[in-house]
């Protein structure tokens, strides 16, 4: 094991298993067992060597005691003898097509090495990955000014209820659109993919309008509504500071009350107020920005296209009279017109989730 035998990582496939090369560990992560917190499920790290490629690698369970302890995030190793398999991670960290075992034959050894950089990032321009056409499980590397950044919230990844920290990053002083970072360590996994049945029906706490009030605030509910109106005198957008504040007009320019200052860059957002009800009550219901570009699958900017004599495009109008399984926060917000509404984190009408829905609830 020594310098002189090293292959560069980008050469690593399934033909063989002695691979020898030299690497340092970019990142080095816990994975942990929501059971079990005293034991790490696996270790997870990400290796690059001196050319700036990039693999995946894993330490399963049962390897940790023997390799956890002399391996440090930064430092550079030489590394041999790993199982290599296809690289079928949901999120990927790397762009390698494979991804390191490690077993019991695993060799490593710490080299004081300056030739691996400490860092090596590529860039992808925003208007990438966010193009509605973009569909990649690599992370990317991105550059941009954090224009906010928000708490922590429960949002929706693929089905799966996770913690979230959202961010809004900001290019060239434009409000490019709004970045979500999963802030669990599990990762999007195959099965969660199949458990959308699971969270709308059996997995997430059914409610009437008449007992949505009684939930723990900020608990999750899923309700089956009729959408009766959009609630009269309130507006389907707004003009937006990147702080997500509702700006004034002022002075040819608009005003923003919590950054204090006059701003020149604005944008469209949807804020929807649906009043819903069922056979126990009603209820106002709110969509969001982020939340409703989900949904109708275009911004709000894009959506003001279709709205003929300032009116609300069709297809926001045509979801009255209908029926939609919603899942709502019951955590109540208060406006600043004073009306009491949900923030709604998802909504379908998905026919056949209804009638699972139904079905489950003994709804006729
Ligand atoms: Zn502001």
């Amino acid at each position: 094991m020594s310098p002189d035998c090293c292959q560069s990582i980008i050469e690593i496939n399934d033909k063989k298993k002695k691979w020898c090369f030299l690497a340092r560990i970019l990142r080095l992560w816990k994975s942990w067992d929501s059971n079990n917190s005293a034991v790490p499920l696996t270790v997870d790290l990400v290796l690059m060597d001196s050319y700036g490629h990039k693999i995946d690698a894993n330490i399963g369970g049962e390897f940790i005691p023997k390799f956890h302890s002399s391996l440090r995030e930064d430092d550079v190793y030489i590394m041999c003898n790993f199982n290599v398999t296809l690289n079928h991670l949901d999120v990927k960290t790397t762009a390698h097509k494979y991804y390191l075992n490690f077993t019991k034959h695993t060799k490593i050894k710490k080299v004081d090495d300056d030739f691996v950089p400490i860092y090596s990032y590529f860039f992808t321009h925003p208007q990438v990955f966010l193009s509605p056409n973009y569909r990649s499980e690599e992370l990317v590397d991105v550059i941009g000014m954090l224009a906010k950044v928000e708490m922590e919230d429960d949002n929706f990844i693929d089905g799966e209820m996770k913690k979230v920290v959202s961010m809004d990053l900001a290019k060239d002083g434009m409000l490019d659109r709004t970045i979500s970072k999963p802030h669990s360590v599990y990762a999007i996994n195959e099965t969660t993919k199949a458990h959308v049945l699971d969270q709308w029906v059996y997995k997430t706490i059914r409610h009437t309008l008449s007992t949505l009030g009684l939930c723990a605030m900020g608990s999750m509910s899923v309700i089956l509504g009729k959408v009766e109106h959009l609630e009269p005198n309130c507006d389907w957008w707004y003009l937006s500071c990147v702080c997500n504040t509702k700006v004034i007009p002022y002075d040819n320019m608009y005003y923003c009350q919590t950054c204090s200052r006059r701003v020149l860059i604005v944008s469209q957002r949807y804020i929807i107020r649906f009043r819903v009800s069922d056979n126990t009550g009603s209820a106002t219901f709110v969509m969001h920005d982020r939340m409703a570009s989900d949904f109708y699958e275009m911004s709000c900017s894009k959506m003001l296209q279709y709205a003929i004599n300032d009116g609300v495009p069709e297809q926001i109008s045509n979801m009255v009279g209908k029926c939609y399984l919603f899942m709502v926060f019951t955590r109540v917000c208060s406006n600043s017109d004073s009306v009491n509404s949900y923030p709604v984190a998802k909504v379908t009408a998905d026919g056949a989730l209804i009638q699972s829905f139904k079905r489950h609830n003994s709804i006729e």
